[in-house]
């Protein structure tokens, strides 16, 4: 009957999950930072939201902080996957601070395209969540700023100069659904709104998407591993959620609770974009302690997608052989 705990579980995991090309290419700049320059490094905001992979880091000898006045003069300076407003770059250069940039080549992408438009006069609407760094860094790039809407009622209440002269763009991390959703109510109030449509979703956002979206059919109980503060992670949940699934956003295996497998066979498990496959691996252990348990993974599409080191990087390795 349900509610009862089971006496065997199986495990499907999630294809794609965890680590984008994005984040792996932000770690690997902290690390060869540290290799070639020595420690410390003074990374601004945490290289990607998730404590462990941020405390493996510092263990190494990466200082986490979150303005550039705690950087020491001099001091090696890393800038996180979100990206940083333009008025951090500036201070940085004024200060000649040694920087070195693991802002995401995707979010980049979408700087520029806000940067375009705004210098066609178009005001620039930006599709996301209010005080996630991503945005704060996009809003920051993109003169005479931008109007941030994340939700369809969010785009009545919006003033602009000129209807005619608008565009949007998107934080990379949000949900497909919600964004097109958005998108249309922007369409229909600027019919000649310009925007990518929901290209800025990046591959990563929308692979890990489609496949918790497979995942949640097939489940009893869904498990994601990300952080809280995880843009990405918290969309895989709110998926499973919304498809009638009970789904958990975990940091990590220790948040587990036997309670939540009552009368479950079936457990879905995913990881953010941010999350390192070693806390999968520790969450199936801990399933396994719930009750044996057999994981399989879910086909899914491959990816492929690889980003090449900042220039100075690259140099200073090769110089270094
Ligand atoms: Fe880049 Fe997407 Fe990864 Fe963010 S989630 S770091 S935009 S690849």
């Amino acid at each position: 009957p349900p509610g009862e705990m089971p006496t065997r579980l199986r495990v499907i995991l999630a294809n794609p999950r965890g680590f984008c090309a994005g984040v792996e290419r932000a770690i690997e700049i902290v690390e060869r930072t540290i290799e070639i320059y020595g420690p410390p490094v003074y990374v601004r905001h945490e290289i990607v939201h998730n404590k462990h992979v941020v405390e493996a880091l510092r263990s190494k000898g990466a200082v986490f902080v979150e303005e550039l006045d705690e950087v020491p003069d001099g001091a090696m300076t890393i800038f996180s996957a979100h990206g940083v407003p333009q008025a951090v770059v500036k201070e940085a250069q004024g200060r000649g601070l040694p920087v070195i940039d693991a802002t995401c080549p995707l979010v980049s992408k979408v700087h520029r395209e806000g940067q375009n438009q705004a210098r066609k006069g178009r005001e620039v609407v930006m599709i996301g969540h209010a005080g996630h760094p991503e945005v704060e860094g996009t809003r920051g790039q993109i003169p005479g700023g931008v109007h941030l809407v994340s939700r369809v009622e969010d785009v009545d209440s919006l003033r602009v100069r000129d209807p005619d002269l608008v565009a949007y763009v998107t934080q990379t991390t949000l949900s497909v659904d919600d964004t097109r959703d958005v998108i249309n109510a922007l369409k229909a109030r600027f019919p000649k709104i310009q925007g990518p449509d929901v290209k800025d979703i990046c591959y990563a956002t929308q692979n890990r998407q489609t496949a918790v979206r497979e995942l949640a059919k097939r489940v009893d109980l869904l498990l994601v591993v990300g952080a809280r503060n995880s843009s990405n992670s918290n969309r895989l949940a709110e998926i499973g959620t919304t498809m009638g699934v009970p789904s958990y956003l975990i940091d990590d295996a220790s948040m587990v609770q036997d309670g939540w497998f009552q009368g479950v066979s079936v457990v879905g498990v995913t990881a953010g974009a941010s999350a390192p496959e070693r806390l999968v691996r520790d969450l199936v252990a801990r399933i396994d302690a719930v009750a044996p348990a057999t994981a399989e993974t879910l086909q899914g599409v491959e990816e492929h997608m690889q980003f090449k080191l900042p220039r100075t990087l690259s140099d200073a390795m090769r110089e270094r052989g």
